[in-house]
């Protein structure tokens, strides 16, 4: 049986760039006290990224995927210099199941130990193939609420998209842009509560 302990060595924060939906800097925001600004996000190319399936966000007529700022060293912005994360409790949901991936067939879901961490992430020892039930049901509840976040997510930026803002480059816009997606994640948080499947 497979188990996981974090030993705080970061790789995986220092390593990979963290795709954000408006959510998860709402509950940045709400929980952890996080000023979301312009410092707070980054943007990718979706170009750069054929397989990645996120919303992208468009700017100056240009497709992106919203992420967390990294600092000079690659490393999240949250990643403490002893290995921890500023913002455990609240941090983005993708953050969350890692090593593990959900696999989304229908309505079902299937929860895997990432295949990318094997080797890298200190933290995994024993049978990679049999996940506990408590952590397959843990994250299988996670999957349903990021499944969800993310179509949210989805429309949220189509509807930027196809705003006259979107023609704009990013530092003209950034401030309205900041304030649009936190309306609608507040919006979007008062719906998931109601359907229980708001993750704080
Ligand atoms: S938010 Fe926390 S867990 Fe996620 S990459 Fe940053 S430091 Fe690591």
């Amino acid at each position: 049986m497979v188990i996981f302990r974090c030993i705080l060595k970061g790789y995986c924060c220092k390593k990979y760039w963290i795709p954000v939906t408006h959510l998860d800097l709402l509950r940045l925001k709400i929980y952890a006290n996080v000023d979301i600004k312009p410092s707070t996000i980054s943007l990718y190319e979706a170009s750069l990224y054929d397989d990645l399936t996120y919303p992208q966000v468009v700017f100056g007529g240009e497709k992106y995927f919203l992420a967390l700022n990294s600092k000079d060293d690659g490393s999240c912005i949250f990643l403490l210099r002893n290995g921890k994360c500023s913002v455990h409790p609240y941090k983005p949901l993708v953050c969350r199941f890692y090593p593990f991936v959900y696999i989304e067939n229908g309505d079902n879901i299937s929860i895997e130990v990432n295949e990318n961490a094997l080797g890298e992430c200190p933290g995994i020892i024993g049978n990679k193939r049999i996940i506990p039930e408590d952590i397959k049901s843990d994250l299988t509840k996670l999957a349903r609420a990021r499944i969800q976040e993310l179509k949210m997510w989805g429309k949220v930026a189509k509807e930027w998209n196809e705003s006259e803002y979107s023609k704009k480059e990013f530092d003209e816009v950034i401030q309205t842009f900041l304030e649009f997606i936190t309306m609608k994640a507040e919006e979007d948080m008062k719906e998931l509560v109601k359907k229980n499947l708001w993750i704080p």
